[in-house]
């Protein structure tokens, strides 16, 4: 196999969709991968699956001790980490008159703790090692805002400031922000208002497969180490 990735990499929310989708992509390019998630039987037979490059953890990236103790076992497991995909995130849209104040802490627990968590884990080391990258699935949201999309939009755009503020604080350190239109996953499946679920289902009708996004997350970490692929945006053509 020729190796275009020779690398250690960690990916979050690699039990379905786009991060399954990133796993399978980059084993095929030859990286070592560590991935995590909380349906650890998924991760089982992914890894069984891919044979011995991938190895997995169950992971909650709201819990940044977790976190620390997965970034821990994958540099135990593969000798170094090179880059993290900050994949895992959750989109229960909803109106803010809904007042789904635990749906929006979930929202804002996961999509943007669980980055957060995820950036701690690792930048130490590549602090360090001078060497490292930071990949953060945000979303087409993170520019926009719909209605029913207040809180998700609120946290993609988080996760877009802080990916470019990771950036400018290291010369040695690449962040990229990979920012998906509809996308073929099992997002949105926890939609609680049936009006906003049949909303969601009519756009996934054109949707993109989510190799299309593991192809993106594929070409920023396949770039020489002093060339930074900030970001892209990938959508089905049919997007608005
Ligand atoms: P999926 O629902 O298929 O995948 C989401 C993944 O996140 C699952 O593997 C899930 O694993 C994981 N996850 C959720 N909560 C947690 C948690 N607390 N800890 C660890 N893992 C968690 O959707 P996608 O593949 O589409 O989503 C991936 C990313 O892409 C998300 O950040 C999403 O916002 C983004 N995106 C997707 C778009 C789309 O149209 N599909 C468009 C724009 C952005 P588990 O439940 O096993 O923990």
């Amino acid at each position: 196999m020729t190796r275009t990735i020779d690398k250690v990499v960690l990916i979050t929310g690699a039990s379905s969709g786009i991060g399954e989708a990133t796993t399978r992509e980059l084993v095929a390019a030859g990286a070592r991968l560590f991935i995590g998630a909380r349906r650890t039987e998924r991760l089982k037979a992914l890894a069984d699956e891919l044979g011995e490059n991938v190895a997995w953890q169950e992971l909650d990236v709201t819990d940044g001790a977790a976190f620390d103790a997965f970034a821990d076992a994958a540099a135990e497991r593969f000798g170094r980490i090179d880059a993290l995909v900050n994949n895992a995130g959750i989109m229960p849209l909803s109106m803010l008159a809904s007042l789904k104040r635990d749906e929006w802490k979930r929202m804002i627990d996961v999509n943007i703790h669980g980055v957060l968590n995820g950036i701690a884990a690792v930048l130490p080391r590549f602090v360090a090692q001078e060497n490292g990258h930071v990949i953060n699935v945000a979303s087409v949201a993170a520019r926009i805002v719909t209605p029913a999309s207040s809180v998700y939009s609120a946290t993609k755009h988080a996760v877009r400031v802080i990916t470019d503020g990771l950036r400018q604080e290291h010369n040695n350190i690449r962040a990229t922000l990979i920012s998906p239109g509809p996308t073929t996953s099992e997002l949105g499946h926890d939609v609680s208002d049936p009006n906003i679920a049949a909303w969601i289902k009519q756009g996934l009708t054109a949707a993109q497969s989510p190799f299309a996004i593991a192809q993106a997350i594929r070409y920023a970490l396949e770039q020489p180490d002093n060339v930074d692929v900030s970001e892209m945006v990938v959508r089905p053509t049919a997007s608005p």
